[in-house]
């Protein structure tokens, strides 16, 4: 599988790093995307028209303030073909007002919105053509927030921009992963990071390390905090002897 950070910023862009989104080719024709806040949505590359879900994690609008651009590209291609998004119970009404803002306040019939509460991880949805599993559990930040794991056989790639450290069902969902794509929002400020439901570099490592993933890739970035990425890393490494990357706007990554 191979993930593409649309948009790595945290809710302080700059004109690099866009809101969060994160677009995954599962393979056998099966390809979905991790929230909807980067404007890339509204320009990237065609391949995106051919999503078939949408996992959102939460509702703030960093995370879905582009999902109407999204819906308005596919409509012009009078899409009938239906595009499922799974979301926790009190973003629907936030998905609805950013989709009828770009479509004419309507909603248009191929949307399909699939609302649950994120708890201790299970399994949410299966696509047969690539032979993923796709697992959601609450992440620990300021509104009830999915992180989501996708599973292929043995690997599995864990996706949460929005989350405090030590998170438990998180760290469950995590144990041995091939890759987690972790909240690192603050740059230093352990309690800041915990009061306001974000991490630093050193929580996502602390993570990293408690639940033995392989891969730790940093999202969720304020640009203006992002002056030097070597003590980012750095911070990082104080607990987490794996592979560390700081995410960026069009970068890949291949599982
Ligand atoms: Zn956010
Ligand atoms: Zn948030």
């Amino acid at each position: 599988m191979q993930v593409t950070v649309l948009g790595s910023s945290s809710f302080f862009p700059s004109l690099r790093r866009s809101w969060t989104s994160l677009f995954l080719n599962l393979g056998g024709g099966d390809a979905v995307l991790v929230d909807a806040g980067s404007w890339r949505l509204m320009t990237f590359r065609a391949d995106i028209l051919h999503t078939n879900r949408v996992y959102i994690t939460h509702n703030h609008p960093d995370h879905t303030g582009f999902i109407g651009a999204l819906v308005r590209r596919m409509r012009r291609q009078n899409r009938t073909r239906p595009l499922t998004i799974f979301c926790p119970t009190d973003t629907v009404q936030r998905l609805h007002h950013f989709i009828r803002i770009f479509n004419h306040n309507k909603i248009p019939l191929f949307v399909q919105i699939h609302p649950f509460t994120p708890d201790i991880p299970r399994t949410i949805d299966h696509l047969s053509s690539s032979q993923t599993e796709v697992k959601a559990a609450a992440a620990c930040h300021t509104t009830l927030t999915a992180a989501y794991a996708f599973c292929q056989g043995d690997k599995r790639i864990i996706i949460s921009p929005d989350t405090g450290p030590r998170c438990p069902t998180l760290l469950t969902l995590a144990r041995g992963a091939n890759a987690w794509f972790h909240d690192c929002t603050f740059a230093t400020g352990r309690l800041l990071s915990i009061r306001k439901g974000h991490s630093t570099p050193q929580n996502a490592g602390g993570d990293a390390a408690r639940a033995n993933v392989k891969a730790l890739i940093l999202i969720h970035i304020s640009g203006l905090r992002l002056r030097n990425p070597r003590a980012i890393v750095a911070a990082a490494r104080l607990h987490f002897n794996g592979e560390i990357y700081i995410a960026k706007d069009g970068m890949s990554f291949n599982f």
